[in-house]
């Protein structure tokens, strides 16, 4: 059902992300008989649609394709009544109230409450093959992922916490770890970079940039341009079966950042083990709100939060 034209309509719930936050609050928010309507934006069951297998989400034993498992979760979302229809919210108004939020810059929705569960998005070098072997040997994500790569080479981008602590996870399953950094330092704290230098199997290359990658059967090898001396390069090739990226995430929030507080990186903050934000009525859950975890079931449990603190919050207003 496409999003209705030039009437005002009025929502008790509007959720608006349609991942394993947004469907699992759709699920709780329709059981609790708020009528709730969720904006999919432009990827529909979110970025569980772009992998093929889900290893680590309870209730799978076998695993699970991406696309399955948030094709499940939608039909289980509307079996209650849930509202999902297709849309991009392109602008908010969450100082009046009701909230008024636009959808695909055209129609308008006002909502007693608000449920953010937009996600975050990984960034990538931006190379040819990194978009050829996505799936194949490319991946933004060491603990959804790692395990495929036990015993084998791989190697992960970036020189902040995050990397180095993909590259530790990494080292703990794979053969060797290479953390490919662009500096001749490493901006990740202390500790972190402790805990680097002293695991054997993670060999650190500085001043390397990725060139391209390349292999028949997925991702074989990297070719890296090393840096020599002040204006001299050298390219370099590592045999590896895994590339992981690891320069951070870009959080879905700004079309809500003038209302709701973010931090430095555009993550919503929201308040200690809560969905609630700065903005009374209106909550975050899912990757948008969480720069640990970032994962399925964490997501999907701070979707169950949100949903619970709106109906509780609607039941108060009313
Ligand atoms: P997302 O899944 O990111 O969904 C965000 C939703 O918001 C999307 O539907 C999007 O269309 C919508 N949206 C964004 N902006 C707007 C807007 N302005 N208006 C309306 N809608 C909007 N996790 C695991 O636990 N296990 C795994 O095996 C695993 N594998 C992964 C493999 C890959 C390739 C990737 C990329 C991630 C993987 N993850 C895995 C991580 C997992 O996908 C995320 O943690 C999870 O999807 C986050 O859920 P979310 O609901 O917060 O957001």
């Amino acid at each position: 059902m496409n999003v209705k034209e030039n009437t005002i309509e009025k929502v008790k719930c509007l959720i608006i992300g349609s991942g394993p936050a947004g469907y699992t609050a759709g699920i709780y928010a329709s059981r609790a008989n708020l009528n709730p309507v969720i904006i999919e934006g432009l990827q529909p069951g979110g970025q569980l649609t772009t992998t093929t297998e889900i290893d680590n989400f309870p209730g799978y034993p076998k695993g699970i394709s991406g696309p399955v498992m948030m094709g499940e979760l939608k039909k289980q979302a509307e079996r209650f009544g849930c509202d999902c229809r297709w849309g991009i919210v392109s602008k908010s108004n969450l100082e009046q109230r009701p909230f008024r939020l636009t959808i695909d810059g055209k129609t308008e929705i006002e909502a007693e409450s608000v449920i953010i569960a937009t996600g975050a998005t990984a960034k990538y070098l931006g190379l040819e093959s990194e978009e050829k072997y996505k799936g194949s040997g490319v991946s933004a994500c060491a603990t959804c992922d790692g395990f495929f790569y036990r015993g084998k080479n791989v190697a992960v981008v970036g020189g902040g916490d995050t990397a180095c602590e993909e590259a530790s996870y990494l080292a703990g399953l794979c053969k060797k770890v290479y953390l490919i950094v662009r500096k001749d330092y490493l901006r990740a704290s202390k500790a972190m970079q402790e805990r680097v230098f002293n695991t054997q199997n993670i060999e650190v290359l500085f001043e390397h940039n990725t060139k391209e990658l390349s292999g028949e059967n997925g991702v074989e090898a990297c070719t890296l341009i090393k840096k020599a001396g002040t204006s001299m390069e050298q390219e370099v090739k590592i045999d590896i079966d895994g590339f992981f990226l690891a320069i951070g995430h870009h959080p879905n929030s700004d079309v809500f950042k003038k209302y709701i507080d973010t931090d430095e990186q555009g993550y919503i903050i929201t308040q200690a083990g809560t969905p609630i934000t700065n903005v009374k009525g209106v909550f975050a859950c899912g990757d948008v709100q969480d720069p640990n975890y970032r994962q399925a079931i964490t997501s999907a449990a701070s979707g169950c939060q949100a949903a619970i603190e709106a109906e509780r919050y609607l039941a108060e207003l009313n």
